[in-house]
């Protein structure tokens, strides 16, 4: 339930409330009245009657009291609401009544016998054949100042309450509907002066916590006027502005902080981009030649080692390639060791052309080279050993016409797995003789290490 319906349903309960009591004072508080001012009439009624019959009884003139009697009904009793006077005699007896046929009867009741008994008069409201009665009774005496009083006799009238009542009930219903009209105005002044001093500013303060509390930290209430609600609107942003700034400084802290890792990793990653280069690099000089590219003895080495193995585990064929530069002595020495390194990075450059991607050339030293040929066996190493030669002896090196042989060649030694050696070591040692019996061959030629004599 909203605290505006709370609000509206308290406010008007409360004045509902108040309005009936005091709504009901009014009634009782008439009421009373009503009843006193009946019992007084009835009083000053019997009074004058009284008067008026004293001498009668005295004298014990029956008749006049008749006519008194008669008179009565003829004049005040519809006026005065009397619904009947008896006159009593000491012994009860019914001397006169407004209904005559009650005459010489005995009055019996319990109010008519304290009457006769009490010296002053008496009240009292019974209910007689369903109606609702006021029961006067009143001594008819005379007394003289320092004698003793002579009662004559009572008299009693009784009272009709239903006219009374009905003006009650009207008096009732008019203040009712006269309490319905204020509690609506009051219930309606009431909701709108709490919907304005408090609803509203609870309403709104709840709205903005909530923004609040939903990230909008800019979220603020307006205070209007003074008092415990304007306080919490204060109060609320003074704490809000609190943890604005509060919280703004620390995002400002913590872009600044981010901003100082990012650069930190940025840096970071560069040098880690740095040593992985580096390490490449490194890689690189431990596996290749600085002068023609290719890789060196030592790398050279291990994957042969590795091939072979490979070549055992996986049955089949390895061939090993050696190759040297015949005369190239005679070629430094004529033309210079720059020159020399020209044609050892144009023999490389030929054999990477040549060579498929499975196969690797390597620089075994000096004017040496090696080319490992996976997957190969004798005949096809054989071929691709020839057209290496061939083509090297094809090539138009500058100044090849000053070699012994007019022109720059090599000697070719070829040995395959498991064909001429059992491992790597003799695979490596037989390619070697079979380029050394090339080279005590003639040279320019191509050997075979199976084909080798012992
Ligand atoms: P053979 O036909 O018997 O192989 O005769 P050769 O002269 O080629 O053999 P030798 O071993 O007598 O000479 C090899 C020469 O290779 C000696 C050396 O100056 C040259 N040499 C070795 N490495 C390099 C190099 O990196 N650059 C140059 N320019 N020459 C080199
Ligand atoms: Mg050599
Ligand atoms: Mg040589």
């Amino acid at each position: 339930m909203s605290l505006r319906t709370k609000v509206a349903i308290l406010g008007s309960g409360m004045i509902m409330v108040s309005m009936l009591t005091l709504g009901s004072l009014v009634i009782v508080y008439e009421r009373n009245n009503t009843l006193a001012e009946l019992e007084l009439r009835a009083r000053s009624f019997l009074s004058v009657l009284g008067i008026e019959l004293t001498e009668s009884l005295a004298s014990n003139r029956i008749e006049d009291l008749d006519k008194l009697i008669t008179r009565l009904l003829d004049r005040d009793l519809a006026t005065l609401d009397i619904a009947f006077v008896a006159v009593l005699d000491q012994d009860r007896r019914i001397m006169a009544h407004t209904d005559q046929a009650r005459y010489g009867a005995m009055l019996d009741d319990r109010f008519s016998q304290d009457a006769l008994e009490s010296s002053i008069p008496l009240v009292s409201r019974e209910t007689r054949n369903g109606n609702d009665m006021l029961l006067v009774s009143m001594p008819v005496s005379t007394a003289l100042p320092g004698l003793p009083g002579i009662r004559w006799g009572t008299l009693v009238a009784g009272m009709e309450l239903a006219r009374a009542k009905a003006d009650l009930a009207r008096l009732g219903w008019r203040v009712l509907a006269m309490l319905l009209v204020m509690i609506a105005i009051a219930a309606g002044v009431t909701v709108v002066v709490l919907n304005h001093q408090l609803v509203r500013p609870v309403g709104e303060l709840a709205g903005a916590a909530k923004r609040f509390a939903a990230g909008s930290l800019e979220a603020r209430v307006r205070v209007r006027g003074s008092g415990e609600i304007a306080l919490l609107g204060e109060t609320y942003n003074d704490m809000a502005e609190r943890i604005e700034s509060y919280t703004r400084s620390l995002e400002d802290k913590v872009r600044e902080r981010t901003r100082d890792l990012e650069a930190a990793n940025a840096k970071l990653s560069q040098a880690m981009d740095d040593i992985r280069h580096a390490n490449r690099r490194l890689e690189e000089l431990a596996t290749t030649d600085g002068l023609t590219g290719l890789f060196n003895h030592r790398h050279f080495k291990g994957l042969l080692e590795t091939e072979v193995n490979r070549s055992r585990r996986l049955d089949f064929p390895t061939s090993l390639v050696m190759l040297d530069v015949d005369h190239f002595k005679i070629y430094n020495d004529t033309h210079g060791h720059p020159a020399g390194d020209v044609v050892l990075r144009g023999v490389a450059e030929l054999l990477q052309s040549r060579l498929r991607g499975t196969d690797v050339p390597c620089r075994y030293g000096g004017e040496e080279f090696a080319v490992i040929l996976l997957d190969t066996g004798k005949q096809m190493a054989m071929a691709v050993a020839e057209e290496i030669r061939s083509r090297i002896e094809a090539t138009p090196f500058d100044g090849q016409e000053s070699q012994p042989d007019g022109v720059l060649s090599i000697s070719v030694g070829v040995a395959t797995f498991p064909d001429d050696a059992e491992d790597h070591a003799a695979l490596l040692r037989a390619a070697d003789e079979a380029l050394y019996a090339a080279k005590r061959g003639g040279r320019n030629r191509v050997i075979d290490a199976g084909s080798e004599p012992a």
